[in-house]
């Protein structure tokens, strides 16, 4: 590959919500990307490279990036264990909430400013896909009203909303336009659930991260960027599962 017009490369760079920092060398000759003991990105650079291609290329590298940051359990390792112990904190929109282990309820309950969970539960075979199943019935009932005025103001509709457990990712565009979301979002600020409701919408338009996806998020959110680093920030810290 002929070397190309060099333009400025800085010394780190986010993309997609994942920060790299940048490592020119002298004698790399293709770019690479490498993902350091501790989740660090590096992004390896041959001197002399475009960086308006660099870009583009790790741009297109991202969801392979968060692949392998979930295969390492980077991503996982980050996140607390639970235990399901009275006085455990689980988040809700934003917001931290007590875990009280009692018989006054069944299953999982909500209201007061606690969550509750039976004994049964919190002592039984698995109560953490009991406590997914509480976060799931939340997404249901509250995800397709959180969307309605997005929906509206994008005239972009998709064929279902479906709240599934998608791994590491927040949102999925499925075959003929249904939209998968984590249960896992209802943990994040509702700005920021907006950020992925949004996000997804614009896939229903463009299917990649062009610059024309951009400009179709920036018009309804112009504040998406910081939403974006937030997502990425608070992402890291939510409960799985
Ligand atoms: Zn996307």
């Amino acid at each position: 590959m002929p070397a190309a017009v060099k333009s400025p490369v800085p010394d780190s760079v986010i993309l997609d919500g994942l920060k790299f920092a940048v490592r020119v060398s002298s004698r790399r000759r293709t770019v690479g990307i490498t993902v350091d003991r501790d989740g660090a990105l590096l992004l390896h650079v041959p001197e002399g490279a475009e960086w308006a291609r660099v870009e583009s290329w790790t741009r297109s590298k991202c969801h392979w990036v968060r692949d392998k940051l979930a295969e390492k359990d980077l991503l996982l390792s980050r996140q607390p264990r639970r235990e399901f112990v009275s006085g455990e904190g689980f988040d809700y929109l934003g917001r931290r909430y007590r875990l009280k282990v009692t018989g006054e309820v069944w299953g999982v309950h909500f209201n007061g400013g606690r969550i509750r969970m039976h004994p049964s539960v919190a002592h039984g075979p698995d109560p953490a896909a009991a406590m997914a199943a509480w976060y799931r019935e939340r997404a249901r009932l509250w995800l397709p009203s959180r969307l309605r005025p997005w929906r509206a103001r994008m005239a972009l509709h998709p064929a279902g909303v479906h709240v599934r457990d998608l791994g590491h990712r927040w949102g999925s565009l499925g075959s003929g336009g249904r939209l998968n979301l984590h249960w896992a979002i209802m943990q994040l600020p509702p700005p920021v659930v907006d950020y992925v409701l949004v996000h997804e919408l614009a896939h229903l338009a463009a299917g990649d991260h062009s610059p024309e996806f951009w400009d179709l998020v920036r018009v309804v959110m112009p504040d998406f960027e910081r939403r974006r680093e937030r997502l990425a920030f608070l992402g890291g810290q939510v409960w799985l599962g």
